[in-house]
This record gives C-alpha cells, sequence and structure tokens, in this order.
C-alpha cells in the first residue's frame, strides 16, 4: 500500500506507477515471494480521498476484495509516520524501518 501523489501531481502517470510496481513483483517473485495486489493512492494531499494514509480506505478495499484479510492479524511493515498511523488505526500490529534498515518502533497491538 502507497500513497502516490506525485500521480495527481503530474510527476508521473499511473503506467509509471505500474511498471515499477511491476518490476518489484519480478524480483520478489524471483526471489519466491508472493505478493497478491499492490494498492496506491494517486491523490494529493487535502484531497479527503480516503485512500491516503494515514486513512486506511486501501486496507477496507484488500479486506473487501481478499474477505480472509483479519487486520488483527496482519502487520503494516512501512518506514513512515502514516504507515505507522495507518496499521494503528486498523488494529494491525507496527513495524518501522529505520533509516539504518533495523527493525525499530515494533508496537504488537494484538491482544
Ligand atoms: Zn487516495
Amino acid at each position: 500500500m502507497t500513497n502516490q501523489r506525485g500521480i495527481a501531481r503530474g510527476l508521473m502517470t499511473v503506467n509509471d506507477l505500474k511498471l515499477v510496481n511491476d518490476f518489484m513483483l519480478q524480483g520478489i517473485e524471483q526471489s519466491g515471494g508472493r505478493i497478491d495486489k499492490v494498492y496506491f493512492c494517486p491523490h494529493d494531499r487535502g484531497q479527503n480521498c480516503g485512500c491516503r494514509k494515514p486513512d486506511i480506505g486501501m486496507a477496507l478495499q484488500a479486506r473487501h476484495e481478499f474477505p480472509e484479510v483479519d487486520f488483527s492479524k496482519s502487520i503494516m511493515v512501512g518506514d513512515s509516520t502514516s504507515d505507522m498511523e495507518f496499521g494503528q488505526k486498523a488494529g494491525m500490529v507496527t513495524v518501522k524501518i529505520t533509516e539504518n534498515h533495523s527493525l525499530s518502533n515494533f508496537a504488537a497491538t494484538l491482544q
């Protein structure tokens, strides 16, 4: 799940983002991983779209499309405050990746 306000600002197109995502997914699959779908918010700040993190619209969309998704068993891994707020709002475990690539701010929200 990714905020991509560069689309709203005309810095890149949805197709540009798709090319980047396809490259990423290809690498992940070659390494034995799997990602079912990439969600992105193409809107700019202040548009109140509901999908720009820290709003949880993208999580709700994912749960709608993949009903087996259980936020209480989900882990939000991100590098920003908005990622952590997103995870906390959705009731997920959050893991913040910092610049030195270590795991910190591990906040278990499971009961
Ligand atoms: Zn949005």
